[in-house]
């Protein structure tokens, strides 16, 4: 796939234009005028992006999040797994695609599965592998050596839109989900209100990081077109949709980009300047959460309510005749 084509990767019929300039000056989104497709130009090289992987800006170090959200990122990973549970009984197979820090994982391997990951980032790999003694392979899951059929479930978790291909991706899980196992993803939506009222301080816009921005429609046709019978979306997400709306309308109010969430991070994986200009929009930002939070809240319930939720969840069930 010629990702800098200018015909829509997803539909195939769209013509593609810009719709605005990211964050980062370096980058450009842009869209499909017949799916409603995002897609991040220019599309970084291989290099660029082990660069925005590698180990000091991405996630392999145990600890990413001050103390108290870090336990919540361990609540939030084991409400992953009770979904799963929900639908395949009893426990069976499972892969992570861009399992991180491979919490749900072991989880997951402590309630019985058979628990096997994919990470891009090999030191976050080998960490998984080597601390956790769990079964996580790096590259592309076509490359990765499992055999057709071999999964109940197959989860990715906000890591679709990363990906340098994520429909041969969706192809692939196809082949590797048994018939009448899942395939479980979660994503930003694109195309929810706090996406449509934050435009380039989206907070889950996150360029160049995301390639591609979908929305419930196109992704849910994607899905389909695959194979797969879907449920849903669901359209909210405590995890992800009141942050969202959040640190969005923050970076609009204060026009700079994602400094709560920069301050919330472990000291060490911090990138903000502390200049006096970003302290006192760090100090706005701080001292609006008592309207902002509840705010956020309400909006991320309507919107959801609204079927436009800022963090969509599909579990699409591979048919059984398949
Ligand atoms: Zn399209």
């Amino acid at each position: 796939m010629d990702a800098e084509n200018t015909t829509c990767p997803l539909c195939g019929e769209g013509a593609l234009g810009l719709l605005f300039p990211a964050p980062d000056p370096n980058y450009q989104v842009h869209y499909c005028n017949q799916c409603g497709l995002g897609l991040t130009r220019p599309f970084p090289s291989l290099e660029v992006l082990d660069g925005l992987y590698s180990t000091r800006s991405y996630r392999s170090e145990e600890r990413r999040f001050i103390a108290p959200l870090e336990l919540g990122v361990w609540l939030f990973r084991g409400r992953r797994l009770e979904m799963v549970q929900k639908h395949i009984k009893p426990p069976g197979r499972i892969l992570d695609i861009g399992c991180a820090r491979a919490h749900m994982l072991s989880m997951a391997r402590d309630k019985g599965w058979d628990a096997y990951g994919l990470e891009y980032n090999a030191e976050s790999a080998r960490h998984a592998r080597e601390g956790r003694g769990l079964d996580v392979r790096t590259g592309n899951v076509w490359d990765a050596g499992f055999p057709e059929g071999f999964f109940d479930v197959i989860t990715i978790w906000h890591v679709i839109e990363h990906l340098k291909d994520p429909f041969r991706t969706i192809q692939e899980c196809a082949k590797l989900l048994r018939p009448g196992g899942i395939l479980v993803v979660s994503i930003p939506n694109f195309d929810s209100w706090q996406s449509r009222l934050s435009g380039r301080w989206w907070f889950h816009l996150d360029v160049p990081f995301h390639l591609y921005h979908f929305s419930a429609r196109n992704f849910g046709a994607l899905l389909e077109r695959e194979g797969f019978r879907i449920a849903g979306p669901a359209h909210f997400s405590l995890e992800f949709g009141p942050y969202g709306v959040l640190q969005s309308l923050l970076n609009r109010l204060t026009l700079s980009h994602n400094l709560l969430y920069e301050a919330l991070k472990t000291r060490s994986l911090r990138t903000g300047k502390g200049g006096t200009g970003t302290m006192l929009r760090l100090a706005f930002s701080l001292l609006s959460l008592p309207v902002m939070l509840p705010l956020s809240l309400v909006m991320s319930v309507s919107e959801s309510i609204a079927g436009s939720g800022g963090s969509i969840l599909f579990v699409a069930h591979r048919e059984e005749s398949k």
